[in-house]
């Protein structure tokens, strides 16, 4: 059986191409995404790597679907619902449905996390004006978000 374990080195992995995060958009900054694996009918689920480099952060956004976050390099800060809070290794992080959350590489070094998601999801929802200015008067939360 071919491809039955991959590794190039570090984070990089055999047959998973470094993807851009979404299509298009300002409302994310320097953030990549690999699938490390795409799940399919047997599994149901898609497992990806997303690496935000310093200063980078993720869409601010909320969905039905869930997402379950295991973090694997450097630290950093997440927005989940209407709370910030401090990442590091190995930490897990539950985003429930219909939950704002925001993922930031606040420290030098790159926030690297794995994310398991469902393989039929909706498509993800940004915040519009009442919805930010709903975040902002959160104590935190509206020095924390990037739009
Ligand atoms: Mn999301």
């Amino acid at each position: 059986m071919k491809n039955v374990v991959r590794h190039v080195g570090g984070h990089r992995w055999n047959g998973v191409p470094v993807l851009n995060y979404k299509e298009e958009g300002t409302h994310f900054k320097a953030i990549s995404r690999q699938i490390l694996f795409e799940g399919g009918p047997k599994l149901g689920a898609e497992l990806r790597y997303f690496e935000i480099e310093p200063g980078g952060h993720s869409t601010l956004e909320r969905h039905d679907h869930i997402h379950s976050v295991m973090v694997i390099r450097g630290r950093g800060h997440c927005l989940v619902g209407d709370t910030i809070y401090e990442i590091t290794g190995n930490d897990l992080i539950s985003v429930p449905t219909m939950t704002w959350h925001q993922f930031r590489a606040t420290t030098p070094e790159p926030l690297g996390f794995l994310c398991l998601v469902n393989i039929e999801r909706d498509r993800p929802e940004r915040p519009d004006e009442a919805n930010v200015a709903t975040l902002q008067a959160l104590p935190e939360v509206g020095e924390f978000i990037r739009l």
